[in-house]
């Protein structure tokens, strides 16, 4: 990482998994943050949202933010079972996740739909962490440049910057399969979404802004991630589950 580089982020995605019990994990992931890790890489949990005020909690002042996995783009009414950005900021929340591909794929989720709740997001002081990624029949068609750059440009809200934005790439294809891109393929899709945010967020903040990428991250696989140019950490999913991994992952990223 250069001098002028934002310090590394790695983000663990929950997904829906989790118990107040869980609570252990994140005691094991502080634990190791403060010995060896804390000030060199930025650490984001996002549990359930049952979990996020207790969790907000145990990590306040601890460097380690705690975030949502989604919002909904209106403050508050009748929207049964949706959970607010403002909900999650009052939870103690510093992130969200908008976008992820589980959310595109199993609810439908439009481009439009990621931009709303990125900027109900920004609205109430969340960092959205915005998803982006191809699946294997775009990788395979030749296109997943001309996706990523589509779901950029139609995800991320205007008003966006180094403070409150982050870009998690996160090919469909590599999430929870064990398969992961080659470094060259991750070093393309990057520099295309830095090309990308300077167009969008403007030439100065687009270094600002921190580029994750994200699928099937393990111990074994980050430190070669994590050297690809701008790759400014990972977005997590399984190995976030399991302390020693996720530690291991953080290590990697450490500046
Ligand atoms: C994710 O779902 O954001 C993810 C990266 O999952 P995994 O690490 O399990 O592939």
């Amino acid at each position: 990482m250069s001098v002028d580089r934002p310090r590394p982020l790695v983000a663990g995605n929950w997904k829906m998994n989790g118990l107040k019990a869980s609570a252990e994990v994140l005691d094991q992931i502080k634990a190791g943050y403060d010995d060896a890790l804390k000030g060199r890489v930025d650490l984001a949990i996002c549990p359930p949202a049952t979990l996020v005020a207790a969790f907000a909690e145990k990590t306040a002042g601890s460097g380690i933010g705690i975030g949502g996995q989604d919002c909904h783009a209106k403050e508050s009414g009748a929207y049964t079972g949706n959970i607010a950005a403002k909900m999650l900021k009052d939870g103690g929340a510093a992130y969200v996740i908008v976008g992820h591909s589980e959310r595109r794929q199993y609810e439908r989720e439009t481009d439009a739909d990621v931009r709303a709740k990125a900027e109900a997001a920004h609205r109430t002081g969340l960092i959205a962490i915005v998803c982006v990624g191809e699946t294997k029949d775009e990788r395979e068609a030749g296109r997943t440049l001309d996706v990523v750059r589509g779901q950029l440009k139609g995800s991320v809200p205007e008003g966006s910057n180094g403070g409150n934005l982050v870009v998690a790439y996160e090919p469909v294809w590599a999430i929870g399969t064990g398969l992961t891109p080659t470094a060259a393929d991750v070093a393309e899709v990057h520099k295309v979404i830095r090309e990308n945010l300077a167009g969008i967020v403007g030439p100065a903040e687009q270094a600002k802004v921190r580029i994750l990428y994200g699928g099937s991250v393990k111990p074994s696989n980050a430190a070669e991630l994590m050297g690809v140019a701008d790759v400014d950490g990972a977005l997590v999913g399984g190995a976030s589950l399991v302390a020693s991994d996720f530690l291991g992952i953080a290590s990697a990223y450490r500046a």
